[in-house]
């Protein structure tokens, strides 16, 4: 992609629309995905990395690590590209259990999902562009479960009767947004009725 830019003659160059082609996507063995490794063993989080994958339809999994113990249980966790699993295992240790313990007066003890690799177009729609899921750069949260076995989830509690729990929703949200370079929850659009979706692709975007 450089190489390409580079021989573009700058007049041109300059009159190009922005790129909407994917970002360059960090490989196992590239110094981004190194310092996240380190950046990960530094925080206590147990993770292994996994080899650079290349699937048909124009999807991967490149620098993707499995998150093996990052205090609580995350169902449903598998290959994620390692910026996003730091993103994450911070967000659930610095978000979501003092929001839990704010709103809930609870801990958590197990966060669901809905998964994170998935090759498919955005929102699942034909000719759409590939949704990050496709590059596991993203994960969709759907509930959590606390200490004693209540459970919550995005498509009950979102718009349910307890303010407490649509609050602590909308706190992890908001918490997601800061951590995460797209956040999306049920208020965006109608396909997010059941599931927050973080991802790492081009942001910000909040909603
Ligand atoms: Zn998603």
């Amino acid at each position: 992609m450089l190489a390409l830019a580079a021989c573009i003659p700058r007049g041109e160059q300059r009159r190009e629309p922005p790129r909407a082609a994917t970002p360059a996507r960090a490989e196992r063995n590239s110094p981004e995905t190194l310092q996240c490794h380190i950046d990960l063993a530094r925080e206590g989080i147990g993770f292994r990395a996994l080899p650079d994958q290349r699937f048909s339809g124009g999807c991967s999994a490149l620098g993707a690590v499995q998150l093996v113990n990052i205090g609580t249980p995350v169902a449903n966790l598998r290959a994620m590209t390692c910026p996003l699993a730091r993103q994450f295992a911070r967000w659930s240790r610095e978000a979501v259990q003092p929001a839990a313990d704010q709103w809930l007066r609870a801990r958590i003890v197990r966060i669901e999902t809905f998964g994170t690799y998935s090759c498919r177009s955005v929102n699942s729609q034909p000719g759409a562009r590939l949704s990050e899921h496709g590059f596991a750069n993203a994960v969709d949260v759907s509930g959590f479960v606390l200490e004693g076995g209540r459970r919550i989830t995005v498509q009950d509690g979102w718009r349910g009767d307890d303010e407490r729990v649509r609050r602590f929703l909308r706190a992890v949200h908001q918490a997601g947004c800061r951590r995460f370079n797209i956040g999306l929850s049920p208020d965006s659009d109608a396909y997010h009725y059941n599931h927050l979706h973080f991802d790492m692709g081009r942001g910000p975007y909040c909603r």
